[in-house]
């Protein structure tokens, strides 16, 4: 399968070249020229699979052309070691727990695939590497991933002693919980975190940045973890396929309305993926906190993007999703059609904290910020005869301190946690300007 890219102007690349590159020569995102359905009969039984054997028809649509099914299926079920549930919250209400992987994170899914995957190709030496790796320093390929938390630990635990791979993980500094920040900076390995003084689009400035310099690129091979890469962002629609076989399984699958807490729109653009292949879900909503400029987006019709602003929700805390070029060239730039399959809510922080307690005390249910804004988007916009499903997108444990001054819980943190923590934090410090983060890059 070939990829193009949302901004039109750069060659049609593969899917190793568009896994190592990342970002397009002109700076577009990369999308696969066809988006194969999945045939009615997949749908009937659908109930009766398993997560992993769902998946595993799933992704043979997307890298089937480009993988043997041996090795596909492998990389599937490697990444696969866990389940993912729904639970009934309340009336009409269910939740997907995105959690279950390795470091609570539903990233860890696209973190692990593609490592696997990039591996696959490392191994096979495919054309790409071969006429790209053999004039640099070494054939090894470097992971630049920006990071406002959640990112940061999937991918690079996904990564951790992937011979032939080094990450570098950049993050806001004193803006990723404890935890989080743990999850980066103690592994160690062929992990390295760069701690930059500034926010996350800083962050992601610099990794874009990075792509777009010649002299780094021809100095070292490059590419992206973030939600930019195709083999990151379509991995995660395996959850909403299994979300549908869970509530077909209960009798719930009419009329299903999916809500995803998004940030930079990867995982719900999975999602359409999705729903372009057939699968029966009605619509989605969009759940944002105060960076509101998709919800603007849908209201108006103009794209403004704009400085992201800090919340108690800070995975979603982005100012210019980076996935809106791919719905908006998904849509054919068709508002409307946008409008058909999407809405949007808009939640500030003294509102999730009002969720939070609600939930709690109605349901019993513990939210993390992110998945209360999934919860009350239900809540506000379900109809009737809908059933929703939202994505807790986090275990609230990750934001514990949050989440107990919120509900006055002192909630307990998961031993695969608590293991982060025992490890010394090592980071490099760097301002937020390109030259010096170019300049370490070189160095080492
Ligand atoms: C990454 C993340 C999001 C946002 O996902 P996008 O794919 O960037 O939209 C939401 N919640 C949590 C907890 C996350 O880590």
């Amino acid at each position: 399968m070939n990829y193009y890219s949302t901004n039109d102007k750069a060659p049609i690349a593969t899917l190793e070249k568009a896994v190592i590159k990342g970002l397009a020569e002109d700076k577009g995102l990369y999308m696969p020229e066809r988006i194969k359905p999945l045939p009615k009969e997949f749908f009937e039984h659908i109930e009766k699979m398993s997560f992993q054997e769902i998946a595993y028809k799933v992704a043979e649509c997307f890298f089937g052309e480009d993988v043997d099914c041996e090795s596909l299926k492998n990389i599937v079920y490697d990444t696969l070691k866990f389940d993912c549930p729904v639970e009934k919250v309340a009336e009409n209400i269910y939740t997907l727990e995105l959690f279950h992987g390795p470091t609570l994170a539903f990233k860890d899914v696209g973190a692990r695939f593609m490592a696997r995957l990039l591996q696959y190709f490392l191994k096979k030496g495919g054309e790409y590497i071969r006429s790209n790796g053999a004039e640099r320093k070494n054939n090894e390929v470097n992971v630049l991933v920006a990071t406002s938390g959640d990112t940061g630990s999937a991918v690079a635990n996904g990564f951790l002693g992937v011979e032939g791979i080094h990450v570098y993980v950049l993050y806001p500094k004193g803006k990723v919980s404890p935890i989080q920040e743990c999850q980066f900076t103690t592994l160690g390995k062929n992990i390295t975190a760069i701690e930059i003084d500034g926010v996350f689009d800083d962050c992601q400035a610099l990794v874009k940045s990075a792509f777009m310099d010649e002299e780094l690129n021809k100095n070292m091979m490059l590419t992206s973890a973030n939600s930019i890469n195709v083999a990151r962002f379509l991995p995660q629609a395996f959850y909403y396929f299994n979300a549908y076989a869970r509530m077909k399984e209960r009798g719930l699958a009419e009329k299903l309305v999916m809500c995803v807490p998004s940030g930079n729109f990867g995982n719900i653009c999975s999602a359409l993926f999705g729903k372009r292949m057939g699968l029966p879900v009605k619509r989605f909503i969009a759940a944002n906190n105060a960076n509101d400029i998709f919800f603007n987006y849908l209201q108006t019709g103009e794209y403004h993007p704009k400085a992201s602003v800090q919340t108690i929700a800070n995975a979603m805390d982005v100012g210019d999703p980076s996935n809106f070029a791919r719905i908006y060239n998904l849509y054919k730039g068709n508002h409307k059609a946008i409008c058909n399959d999407i809405s949007g809510a808009t939640y500030k922080d003294q509102e999730i904290r009002n969720i939070m307690q609600e939930c709690y005390s109605n349901t019993g249910y513990v939210l993390d910020p992110h998945g209360a804004c999934g919860y009350q988007a239900l809540k506000d916009g379900l109809k009737e005869g809908e059933m929703g499903v939202f994505c807790e997108t986090a275990h609230p444990a990750k934001f514990k301190s949050t989440v107990d001054e919120i509900l006055s819980s002192d909630i307990e943190i998961p031993a695969r946690l608590q293991e982060f923590m025992k490890g010394e934090k090592k980071s490099v410090e760097m301002g937020k300007d390109f030259e010096s983060f170019k300049a370490f890059l070189l160095s080492e």
